[in-house]
């Protein structure tokens, strides 16, 4: 690609790879020339979710690397990969703007040259929450951060919050892999309105945007009727399904679990996690929030509006 240069760290314009083995080099030197690598995996079209990632990676760190893949092995047969939002040309922008210096594009021959025999299997915590519905989702998940992670040798990866169970398996994979990376979960970022913010929003019609927001309505209501003493999981989820029924919107999960093992509790805690999954129209969201201490649902603008 053009946009290899020598010396993109003093420009502002990230150096932009898509060969894994000169990515690992460029990474290489990195290290070499600022000290610690930060690295945020994404599939692109980013928004201010994904930038506050790459801000939490450069305050860890001295460099950072971010990868711009859609990776075809995480996505199921009829799921949305080939219309899933792509604009290399813009995430670089937006990446030089918030001070990244190397970016890893490859496409899907570059990180597969042959179709692939050997892969992570998540185990039962791939089973959990969103494992029924996407199944193989999470064995591609982690196949891919794996082989990114070799590919880039990075002291830090940041991952969101927002794909839960992804960060839960993602630090999982490194602990019990051993490997030398430091996993930083990094908190959910929200559109005023408290919808979490995803790539996959630009689906939405207007009419479905505004049904969206139940999601994060239904988990600030969970958080409040947790605040008001109800411990009773059942009681809780009952109240964010029907909210969100009550919008229109179809709802594959509520839960409640535990935030390490995401087994379902029948009795919350403050550090247990409600989780969501629901269809709007063709597209399917997820959000979640922890039901004690603070939570970007506290930020939210006009809670109760419609
Ligand atoms: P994606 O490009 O959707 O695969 O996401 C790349 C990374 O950005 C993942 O670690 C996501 O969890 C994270 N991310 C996506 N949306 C948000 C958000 N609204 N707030 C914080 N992190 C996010």
């Amino acid at each position: 690609m053009s946009r290899e240069g020598p010396d993109s760290r003093r420009s502002g314009h990230p150096r932009v790879v898509r060969d894994p083995l000169r990515a690992r080099d460029a990474a290489r030197a990195l290290r070499a020339e600022a000290g610690r690598l930060g690295f945020v995996p994404t599939m692109g079209y980013l928004h201010p979710g994904h930038l506050s990632l790459i801000d939490r990676a450069r305050e860890a760190c001295d460099a950072v690397a971010i990868s711009v893949f859609v990776n075809p092995t995480q996505f199921g047969p009829g799921e949305d990969y080939d219309a899933y939002p792509r604009d290399l040309d813009r995430d670089v922008a937006l990446a030089g703007e918030r001070g990244v210096d190397l970016v890893f594009a490859p496409g899907p021959g570059d990180m597969y040259p042959r179709t692939p025999s050997i892969r992570v299997e998540p185990g039962r915590l791939g089973q959990r929450l969103c494992g029924p519905s996407r199944p193989g989702h999470f064995s591609g998940v982690l196949t891919v951060v794996l082989k990114l992670f070799h590919i880039l040798e990075p002291d830090v990866a940041v991952f969101g919050r927002k794909d839960f169970q992804q960060s839960v398996l993602v630090r999982r994979m490194t602990e019990e892999l051993n490997l030398p990376i430091e996993v930083v979960a990094a908190p959910i970022v929200r559109a005023a309105d408290g919808l979490a913010l995803s790539s996959r929003n630009t689906y939405l019609s207007e009419e479905e945007r505004a049904r969206a927001r139940s999601l994060s309505r239904a988990l600030l209501r969970v958080r409040e009727r947790f605040a008001a003493d109800e411990r009773d999981a059942r009681t809780l989820t009952d109240l964010a399904r029907q909210l969100m029924e009550s919008a229109g919107v179809e709802v594959e999960y509520v839960e409640i679990v535990e935030a390490e093992t995401l087994e379902s509790l029948e009795t919350a805690t403050p550090d247990a996690v409600c989780a969501v999954a629901a269809r709007v129209g063709s597209t399917r969201l997820i959000d979640n929030a922890t039901l004690g201490g603070s939570s970007s649902l506290d930020d939210m603008e006009d809670p109760r509006g419609s």
